[in-house]
């Protein structure tokens, strides 16, 4: 059984559950990074299985995979998606779905797991390292559970909430009211290394004049803010109180290279 697991990752949450998975799943596994084939035209698949592992941003997918949703062709495989959320993953499954369902395919299976927090804009959704060990641990369990539906190649519903209007206000309230790209700064404790430059996954961090400055393509992935090795990135007002998160068992050159 050939299987493709493509991931995307902020935090490296969706990548730590990706090898995770690809251990259980034991043989046969292709592991591909989303961006870095999105810049190419259609992205083909023949392979038995077809995995699709991304975090919920504002209850719904990235938008780095929404692109990739529309370039992915399919034959006949068995499909399967996988959330990682702080809170609730809401929509994001059933946007997966959606995004098939125009191909005139459908997701056989959506898990949704929990993972630890990122987001610190308008409201601090962190957690304690005893919270994130916790989760982690249910994540090692629940991975096993998820494998052997896939292996079996088993039917299983889409799991969140679908909720229609308010959460794509969300969306447009951070990228047009809120406008996140405006709102990063860095503090005295930027040392220039460019990391943040290579950590963006859409190359909207530039340094000139020694300034670090964001454009306007940013997809609020928070990656920069939270992969900063100096903690020298800011967001609005309440990013400083707030603690700073990725996955222990991901290192800054996975995400540099995903
Ligand atoms: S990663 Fe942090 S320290 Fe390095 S250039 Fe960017 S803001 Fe400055
Ligand atoms: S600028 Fe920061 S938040 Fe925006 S896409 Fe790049 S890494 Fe993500």
């Amino acid at each position: 059984m050939k299987t493709a697991l493509y991931y995307f990752t902020g935090t490296g949450n969706s990548l730590a559950v990706t090898r995770d998975l690809a251990i259980e799943l034991q043989d046969n596994v292709e592991i591909i990074p989303i961006t870095r084939i999105i810049q190419a035209g259609p992205v083909y698949s023949n392979h038995d299985v077809v995995g699709i592992i991304f975090p919920a941003w504002l209850h719904h997918i990235p938008p780095v995979v929404e692109e990739f949703m529309a370039k992915i062709i399919v034959n006949d495989s068995y499909i399967f998606a996988i959330c990682t959320y702080a809170i609730n993953p809401y929509n994001s499954l059933f946007d997966i779905n959606a995004a098939l369902e125009q191909k005139g395919s459908k997701l056989t299976a959506g898990f949704a797991i929990a993972m630890g927090g990122k987001y610190v804009l308008l409201k601090d959704i962190t957690f304690s390292d005893e919270e994130n060990e916790r989760r982690f641990a249910e994540e090692k369990k629940k991975i096993k559970v998820i494998a052997n539906i896939i292996k079996e190649k088993q039917q299983f519903g889409i799991e969140g909430s679908f909720d229609t209007n308010e959460t794509r206000q969300l969306v447009y309230y951070h990228k047009h009211i809120y406008k996140v790209h405006e709102k990063f700064r860095v503090t005295e404790a930027c040392t220039l290394c460019g990391q943040c430059i290579k950590i963006c996954p859409k190359n909207n961090i530039k340094i000139i004049n020694a300034n670090v400055l964001w454009k306007e393509n940013c997809d609020y992935c928070l990656a920069c803010l939270h992969w900063c090795p100096k903690t020298a990135i800011q967001n609005g007002e309440l990013s400083p109180t707030c603690r700073r998160y990725h996955h222990p068992s991901i290192s800054i050159t996975d995400i540099i290279l995903r």
